[in-house]
């Protein structure tokens, strides 16, 4: 006999990572396709020097400079190995079992399994016919046992945004004692000027917190940093259930350097963002349905047709994430890339 696990992880989706093959085109993570900055290389390189010692369990250096970025007190930055972590550790900062977390659904396919692993419940709810949250929505679906409230903005993998007026009517309709998760692994990509911008709308709400990321704008996906910026008394929290050292001293330096270097990274988003507008046009004269991104990625909602597009594009050697029954998601690559994911699709 085998030692006994928890029966109810039996029931649990594993987390289905983008695929990777040799030579593919890879347009299936949100990743962006540069890579690291010399300057972002030297610090890695000097930080790699000093790893026979344990990091600074509390990123001091890095949450001090977003806090100096951000003009938030540095006590309400919390920094994990990667944002998916911090994500992780609010629920378990928030949840016990049986508490209720509410969410869009579709929306980041990480949500369901960090609710499910501590215990709690997760309350989906469905988008709009636009692809969109629906506000409205979630806010019914909060119970005396929601504890928490994820919010994608720009929602990955539809690439859609809440704007300002209808965020602050559902942050002023939210119980005080749930706390909202405002997600932007995207924010850096977004362009329609009537997005808030998170830490902003969090400003003097005690129950807003803003998760942000190193992976996607900032390059760093295989280093793992990202960053929650919340009241300090949930930052508190959040910092309790964290697993010591988490954040190596090597990712530290890189994310220490990528803030430096952020001019630099925003041209590359700039870049990015008129790719995935080309994209996204030749996908609309081409018939597909495409909803407004304000991400590193299109979403196509062609249902049941997912397998078979993602299926289509592999076999002209580039991979794209395909969500079954849903649709596809094909993150926006280099030039060259994109055309090779275009002649496949169109
Ligand atoms: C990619 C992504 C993240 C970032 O995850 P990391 O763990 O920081 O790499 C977080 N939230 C959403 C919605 C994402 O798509």
């Amino acid at each position: 006999m085998t030692a006994r696990t928890r029966p109810d992880l039996d029931l649990l989706p594993a987390y289905v990572p983008g695929r990777s093959t040799p030579g593919a085109v890879k347009l299936a993570s949100n990743e962006v396709a540069d890579g690291p900055l010399p300057s972002v290389v030297a610090a890695i390189t000097a930080a790699a020097a000093g790893i026979n010692r344990y990091p600074d369990t509390g990123s001091t250096v890095l949450a001090t400079a977003l806090a100096a970025r951000l003009a938030v007190d540095a006590a309400q930055v919390v920094v994990g190995n990667g944002s998916v972590s911090v994500c992780q550790q609010l629920v378990q900062a928030t949840c016990a079992d049986g508490d209720e977390v509410v969410f869009a659904w579709r929306s980041f396919e990480a949500y369901p399994i960090l609710v499910r692993v501590v215990g709690a419940v997760p309350v989906t709810v469905p988008l709009t016919a636009e692809h969109g949250h629906d506000l409205p929505a979630m806010l019914a679906a909060i119970t005396p046992r929601t504890r928490l409230v994820f919010v994608c903005n720009p929602n990955n993998p539809t690439g859609t945004v809440v704007r300002r007026a209808e965020l602050e009517r559902f942050l002023d309709a939210v119980p005080p004692e749930v706390l909202v998760v405002l997600d932007e692994a995207y924010t850096e990509f977004v362009r329609d000027p009537e997005v808030p911008d998170g830490v902003e709308l969090a400003r003097g709400r005690a129950n807003v917190a803003v998760l942000r990321t190193f992976s996607k704008a900032y390059g760093l996906a295989g280093l793992r940093v990202g960053y929650t910026v919340a009241p300090v008394a949930v930052a508190t929290a959040v910092r309790k259930v964290g697993v010591p050292f988490g954040v190596s001293g090597i990712a530290q330096a890189a994310a220490v350097a990528s803030l430096d270097a952020a001019d630099e990274l925003m041209v590359r988003c700039a870049e990015l963002v008129l790719e995935r507008e080309r994209v996204r046009d030749a996908l609309v004269s081409a018939g597909y349905e495409v909803p407004v991104s304000e991400a590193n990625f299109v979403w196509l909602p062609v249902g049941d047709g997912a397998l078979a597009l993602a299926q289509r594009c592999a076999d002209a050697g580039v991979l794209v994430r395909a969500f079954a029954g849903d649709g596809v998601r094909v993150s926006t690559g280099t030039p060259a890339e994109n055309d090779a994911f275009l002649a496949a699709a169109t």
